[in-house]
Formats: C-alpha cells, sequence, structure tokens
C-alpha cells in the first residue's frame, strides 16, 4: 500500500492530471497504487489448479527428463565409430545390434566396440553410446525387413546387423540429454504464476500432487438503477433488462476471482448503504454499476461519499468516462469495520466491459497475487475512416482478421455507442486509439486488442 493516506486525494496528487480528465494510463497507475496483493495461501491438488496463482515457486526435486533418452526411433552407438574426419562420399558403417531399450524397458548390457542398441523414443540411452541414428536411414541384414531384430533370447546373440551411410548423422544427435527440460533444484515455475495447462502438465512431470496457490480473490458486486429488471422479471413500461450484472459475473468468472452476486439495488439510500456495508464485510473489492454519473436519481455517489474514501474521476476514455474508485468499510465510515477496494462503473453496458477490462482488470490481476503480463496490441489497418478527437483514448469494437500477406486489418463494428452491447458480441477485438491520436482515414495504422487468446 503506498503512503498516500486518502484516495480522494490521489487523483490531485498527481497534479499534472485533471481528475475530470485523467487519462488512462494515469487512473491504472492510481489504482495500483492502492492495491496490496493477497497473502493468504491454501494447497489444492493438482487438478484444481488450473487458473490459479501459483504462491510458491515449484523446486524440480528431479531432473526431467530424469536419464538420457533417445528422441527417435532407431539405433543407439558410440559416436567414436564415426569416422573423425570427413569419410570419403558413401562411406558406410556396420554395427552389429546388440539388444534393444524399449521406454520403460532399459538396456542394461554393455555396449562393446561396433555394436549398437535398437532404441525406441524415449527409453533411455544405454551405457556408452551417445548417438541415435534414426531407423528409416539404415539398412537391415540379419532380419526381415519391416520386423524387429530377432536376439536370440537364451545366448542374446546378436542375429541383425545395420549399414548407414556415415555421413547420415553426427556425434551426439538425437540424444535428450538428462535434466534437459528442468535440472533437478531449479525452479521449474515461479509465484505469481497464473497456472496453464502446459504448467499442470509439468508439475505432474515433476510428481507434485499438490500445490500452494494464492486463495481467490472475493469480488461482490451488484446493479443500481430503479428502472432494471432481472430476467425471468416482466418487463414494466420504461424498464429494461439488467445486463451488467451478468456481464460482470461472467467476466469475473473468467479471471477465476470469487464472483459473489448481490443483485440489483434500487436507486434508494439506505439499500445502498445495507449493500456497501455487507459487500465490504464479505468481499475484498466490490464493483457497483451505475449511478457514478451525475444524475438526479442517483444516490450512488453521495452513500459512497458517506461511507468511505472515494473519488470521482472523469476519465479521459470512451466508452467509459464516469469511474468512482476508492475503499468502503463495512462500519459505514472511513476506518470503521472490515474495508474493500471499490470500483463503481458506468452503467451503460458497453462502457461498464470497456472500464472493468481497462481500469479493475489489471487491479484485480495484480490483488491476485499474480504477475501482470501485459496484453498485446497486435498493429493493424483499420478498413474504414474513424473519427477521433484527441485527448482520450478510445476503445472502439472491430473486427480484425489477417489478409492473405499476413497483414492485419481491422474494421469498426457500425455503432460504436456505449449502450450496444451486440457491438461487443459482433466484435472481436478492440480498436485502441492513443490519447493523442486524431481523425484516422481509411489504411491508417492502428493497434488491436484482441479478445480471445489460445490457452
Ligand atoms: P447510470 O450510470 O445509472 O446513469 O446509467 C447509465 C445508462 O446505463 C442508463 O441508460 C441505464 O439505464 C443503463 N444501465 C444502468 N445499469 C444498467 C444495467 N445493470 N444493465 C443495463 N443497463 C444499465
Ligand atoms: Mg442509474
Amino acid at each position: 500500500m503506498t503512503t498516500l493516506n486518502s484516495i480522494s486525494g490521489s487523483a490531485g496528487s498527481l497534479s499534472q492530471f485533471d481528475p475530470q480528465a485523467l487519462p488512462v494510463s494515469a487512473a491504472q497507475a492510481i489504482v495500483l497504487q492502492w492495491v496490496t496483493p493477497l497473502a493468504q495461501s491454501e494447497r489444492v491438488p493438482l487438478r484444481d489448479a488450473l487458473a490459479r496463482v501459483l504462491a510458491r515457486d515449484v523446486i524440480s526435486p528431479i531432473d526431467v527428463p530424469s536419464h538420457d533418452n533417445s528422441a527417435m526411433d532407431g539405433y543407439a552407438f558410440n559416436s567414436a565409430a564415426l569416422p573423425a574426419h570427413a569419410a570419403p562420399d558413401g562411406a558406410t558403417l556396420t554395427l552389429n545390434v546388440a539388444g534393444k531399450a524399449f521406454a520403460g524397458h532399459p538396456y542394461t548390457g554393455a555396449t562393446a566396440p561396433g555394436t549398437c542398441v535398437r532404441i525406441m523414443t524415449g527409453a533411455p540411452m544405454p551405457a556408452g553410446c551417445d548417438t541415435v541414428i534414426p531407423q528409416e536411414r539404415v539398412e537391415r541384414s540379419g532380419s526381415t525387413a519391416g520386423e524387429e531384430p530377432a536376439v536370440d533370447p537364451v545366448s542374446a546373440a546378436v542375429t541383425e546387423s545395420i549399414t548407414f551411410r556415415a555421413d547420415a548423422v553426427a556425434p551426439g544427435a538425437n540424444r535428450r540429454r538428462k535434466g534437459e527440460d528442468l535440472a533437478r533444484g531449479s525452479a521449474a515455475l515461479r509465484t505469481g504464476r497464473v497456472l496453464h495447462a502446459s504448467d499442470i502438465g509439468l508439475m505432474a512431470s515433476l510428481g507434485v500432487v499438490d500445490v500452494a496457490v494464492k486463495r481467490r480473490l472475493r469480488v461482490a458486486f451488484f446493479s443500481t438503477g430503479d428502472e432494471l429488471r432481472s430476467p425471468g422479471e416482466p418487463l414494466d413500461a420504461g424498464c429494461i433488462y439488467d445486463s451488467n450484472r451478468y456481464t460482470l459475473g461472467a467476466m469475473l468468472r473468467r479471471l477465476n476471482v470469487e464472483p459473489i452476486d448481490l443483485g440489483r439495488v434500487r436507486d434508494d439510500p439506505e439499500s445502498l448503504a445495507a449493500t456497501l456495508k455487507s459487500a465490504a464485510e464479505s468481499a475484498d473489492v466490490v464493483l457497483t454499476s451505475g449511478g457514478v454519473s451525475v444524475g438526479e436519481a442517483d444516490f450512488t455517489r453521495s452513500q459512497l461519499q458517506t461511507l468511505g474514501d472515494v473519488s470521482f474521476w472523469g476519465l479521459a476514455m470512451r466508452p467509459g468516462r464516469p469511474l468512482a474508485f476508492g475503499r468502503i468499510w463495512s462500519g459505514g465510515q472511513p476506518g470503521a469495520g472490515r474495508a474493500a477496494l471499490l470500483f463503481g462503473l458506468p452503467g451503460n453496458p458497453v462502457a461498464t466491459m470497456v472500464a472493468f477490462y481497462q481500469i479493475v482488470r489489471p487491479a484485480l490481476i495484480a490483488m491476485s497475487g499474480a504477475t501482470p503480463q501485459p496484453v498485446p496490441l497486435i498493429p493493424a489497418r483499420c478498413d474504414a475512416p474513424i473519427r477521433k478527437r484527441p485527448g482520450r483514448t478510445e476503445f472502439q469494437r472491430g473486427i480484425a482478421g489477417r489478409d492473405a500477406q499476413g497483414q492485419w486489418h481491422v474494421t469498426p463494428t457500425g455503432s460504436q455507442s456505449s449502450g450496444a452491447l451486440s457491438t461487443m458480441s459482433e466484435a472481436n477485438c478492440f480498436i485502441v486509439l492513443a490519447h493523442e491520436s486524431a481523425d484516422l482515414d481509411a489504411g491508417d495504422a492502428v493497434d488491436v486488442m484482441l479478445f480471445d487468446g489460445l490457452v
């Protein structure tokens, strides 16, 4: 936590900014100053660890792989058998097959000079062997082509030999080294890592049974507005269905925090105060939607001011200009009871989403104890002109794709209304128009932020 003791004073403390036209980057920076990463952790079985935040480094207790092994199906031999200098064109080498090494069934015998071992991918390299010649590159004799080499079961006497061009393989080829993936004692995964499928497999490859992860961040959310009805209720005249609560719940689930849905709250001071207090009691972070712009029937602002230390910003951002940020206390006044971080998001459905992704998401990630990863921006050519006023960052909805030459292009979805959620569903990216940028012509360069990634 920072040395600043009041959030409502903090926008002003960055005195170069007007809190009513706060650049997105400044808002992000102020918010992050107030974030304390979660301290508590818990142990979970490996299978339940996906998307959780690692609370301690995972140190490899073993070498992976645990032995030198073959990367190919072929024949293992000692590269001393290869000619030391460039052999005459077409020079060949013939080795007798001394035995077999299969994955899980090592060859334990000796390999005398002039011999090799039939080996399968993943099988341990026999003692004295350092090179594998792939099976496609050898001529076999002494057994029927296509069959496994015949080894006398009693004497293990060699009944097969192989011949290959001496220049067909380099010394040390096709051998995977012990500890090549991970050396024993090294950090396989670092604290703060958000665990991916590969990490779950990686830990399994180390024999890890359960893992220390941060406890999940608890995020309470509710929507405000007398005009709101929930799906399943009749839509009275002048009313709309509450979509933000569903969007917020879904975005929170995607971040793998613990969502606490506190429902829909009327524009009435007592209900708001009660909901905010109970939210601060149970959650680390509280999100509200609606009521943060200046509107007659919106009590959210006054209640937030009473219950906590909250500043009301006008972000230099579109959509998503009004935003409340601060702390609220379960005891109903600053310092009383349990504190929770608060984000008051704008009511317009697209504005809610943009404010969530640009301002709330980085804060939740940092608070979860995760090491922040920058969201990639892809340079693209905009296929339509865009009107843009300098002095604010815009997040237009777009449809991006790559052409046959590999160049990324993007087209804005028709409407850019902050109320039209369909534009978010239609789009596959935000077109990020930088703070200082002005009107764009068709063909100009823009950055896009894709909605979906691979893992
Ligand atoms: P407000 O910020 O409360 O003035 O709301 C701005 C606009 O967003 C108004 O048109 C509201 O009706 C709309 N709105 C507010 N909350 C929601 C919600 N939960 N779901 C859908 N629309 C909302
Ligand atoms: Mg409202």
